[in-house]
């Protein structure tokens, strides 16, 4: 079945039940795995990697490399496609910068992703959090590159303002579906609401930023949804892209419609280049920050 033949995008359970092989990850233990798993535990902080159930976690950790999430593991959303618990936000720890600025040190990164839950209960939305958590990384780590994945911050303009001014590298929010799909796997967002973040980040830093997006796919997006949402993302001036194939984190969540084959994803990814994104990263195992510092490369930080 190809992405144009679906009309109804609803997964058997044959469909759901069967991982092809090119995501069946082995397990092998690690010094570096355990090594990162102690100082994050030590320094008590918290990742996506583990909050979000990534299927990288072993081979990022064991590359001595992980994505720290800020502001609590209490998410004031709920999508649909997250394993991040939802429930009442906690209180901000006034140290958390300086905790994550010292793994940074600790981990020797060269290049470093932060986010946070959604903090709709914050007025700033968790934007004076990650001003914060990036001056103090930088305060302690000079010469790193620093890229952000923030929330939506409900399109407020003091918001994203807010993060601008700390000076991240990289400014990255996720449209994570198509137009179609967002209002069933997204809480709250809205696609338009995502673009327009982008949007400002851009405009708003004058140009200096460089901004990211992502996509996950198999959620049951049609091919030319997909390429319109690319295309979108274009003309917010997004400049580095990650696809990546969705996967259930536990059977309450948003069930897979389609493993999509790694060949559809070479060439989502070459129709994205023919776009003009800066950087492209496409892949089932790909995620937001999956080997995050090979922008480093491209963009000479
Ligand atoms: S891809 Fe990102 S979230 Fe997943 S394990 Fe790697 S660093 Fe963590």
């Amino acid at each position: 079945m190809t992405l144009t033949d679906q009309k109804n995008p609803k997964p058997t359970a044959q469909q759901r039940a069967r991982l092809p092989h090119w995501l069946r990850l082995p397990l092998p233990t690690s010094d570096v795995f355990i090594s990162t798993r102690n100082l994050l535990k030590d320094l008590k902080l918290h990742t996506v990697c583990e909050s979000a159930k990534c299927p990288n976690h072993w081979e990022c950790w064991s590359r001595g490399t992980a994505t720290f999430m800020i502001a609590g593991d209490h998410c004031t959303r709920a999508c649909g496609f997250c394993s991040v618990t939802t429930a009442k936000p906690l209180a901000l720890e006034s140290d958390e910068p300086s905790r994550v600025a010292e793994a940074v040190k600790r981990m020797r990164l060269k290049h470093v992703v932060i986010t946070a839950v959604a903090r709709d209960d914050l007025r700033d939305g968790g934007a004076g959090h990650f001003h914060e958590t990036v001056q103090a990384v930088r305060s302690v780590n000079p010469g790193i590159a620093i890229e952000v994945l923030v929330p939506d911050f409900l399109d407020r303009d003091e918001s994203i303002d807010k993060v601008l001014a700390a000076k991240p590298e990289i400014f990255n929010h996720n449209l994570e579906t198509v137009r179609r799909l967002t209002p069933s796997v997204r809480s709250r967002s809205t696609y338009d609401r995502s673009l327009s973040v982008l949007k400002k980040a851009k405009e708003r830093s004058g140009g200096r930023i460089l901004t990211k997006s992502g996509i996950m796919l198999g959620l049951g997006e049609l091919d030319d949804e997909l390429r319109s949402a690319l295309t979108d993302l274009r003309h917010v001036d997004c400049d580095i892209l990650t696809l990546g194939q969705y996967l259930q984190p536990t059977p309450k969540h948003l069930p897979v419609f389609e493993y999509v084959h790694p060949d559809r994803f070479e060439e989502y990814g070459e129709f994205a280049k023919t776009l003009g994104f800066m950087h492209v990263a496409s892949g089932p195992l790909v995620r937001s920050s999956y080997h995050a510092d090979e922008i480093s490369e491209v963009a000479h930080f």
